[in-house]
């Protein structure tokens, strides 16, 4: 049996993807994780259900809306003492005018393998590679929402140094979409989710200060869990990133510590 044409042209493009991205992404893993410089993040908006008012949002977005993550960076690098004191840039580049392929549900191991594929064929169509090493794509969808309906899972991948993120297209959302860019920016770089499978921290790696006397209530959010505990089976989510810091575990996971 022959395979029709158009399929033969596929799998022969990702194929060709594959070998390009596997060749570039073993030396990505080590020049973005040796802070030797700032690691550049370039947010690319996507307007996700094309509401008119998302297309304002989108339009209204500036640099500064990202900053704060960068003066975070420049905080957590300080208290986990990393020589590089700037080491995160995340700047706005241009809307998208297309989806990125959604994320498969219930995938098994092949779904995701080709989803990463078309994603980051995807990725590459839109975003052409500049050569940059150091370069984190991150791909945000922007939605107004719908009530009672939670946003997919955003995903931070450190193959190819890309993430995609669901945020909501609102004002009052800002502070909040932060953080989780700063969550997948985090994933790129090799940083570990921190919370169980119905969004609870884990303890003890989940906790921004795991050796605090008495432990709970904890202060602060760890970036890789998101949530502040109150206690062993309560917890709240963090507002902004003034509440959100990077424990020794994810410090070491993301190679600012040994
Ligand atoms: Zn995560």
């Amino acid at each position: 049996m022959t395979l029709p044409k158009f399929a033969t042209i596929r799998i022969s493009l990702l194929l060709g993807v594959l070998l390009v991205v596997g060749f570039t992404s073993t030396h990505q893993r080590v020049y973005s994780r040796n802070w030797n410089q700032t690691l550049q993040a370039v947010i690319y908006p996507i307007n996700g259900d094309g509401h008119l008012e998302t297309d304002r949002y989108i339009r209204s977005l500036q640099d500064a809306n990202f900053s704060r993550i960068n003066r975070w960076g420049e905080r957590e690098a300080k208290r986990h003492n990393l020589d590089l004191s700037v080491p995160l840039n995340v700047t706005l580049g241009e809307q998208i005018p297309t989806q990125p392929p959604s994320f498969p549900d219930n995938a098994n191991a092949v779904d995701v393998l080709v989803w990463g594929l078309r994603f980051r064929y995807w990725a590459w169509r839109n975003t052409p590679d500049d050569g940059s090493l150091t370069r984190v794509r991150l791909f945000v969808v922007y939605q107004t929402g719908e009530e009672n309906r939670p946003l997919r899972h955003s995903l931070g991948m450190q193959k190819g140094l890309m993430g995609l993120v669901y945020a909501y297209s609102l004002e009052e959302q800002n502070d909040q979409n932060n953080i989780v860019i700063a969550h997948e920016l985090l994933h790129t770089v090799g940083a570990i989710d921190k919370y169980d499978e119905s969004g609870r921290p884990l303890m003890p790696v989940g906790l921004a200060n795991p050796s605090r006397n008495p432990l709970f209530p904890q202060r602060s959010a760890e970036i890789m869990a998101g949530r502040i505990p109150t206690s062993a089976h309560s917890s709240y989510m963090a507002e902004s990133l003034r509440s959100v810091i990077v424990n020794a575990t994810t410090a070491a996971e993301i190679n600012w510590t040994d």
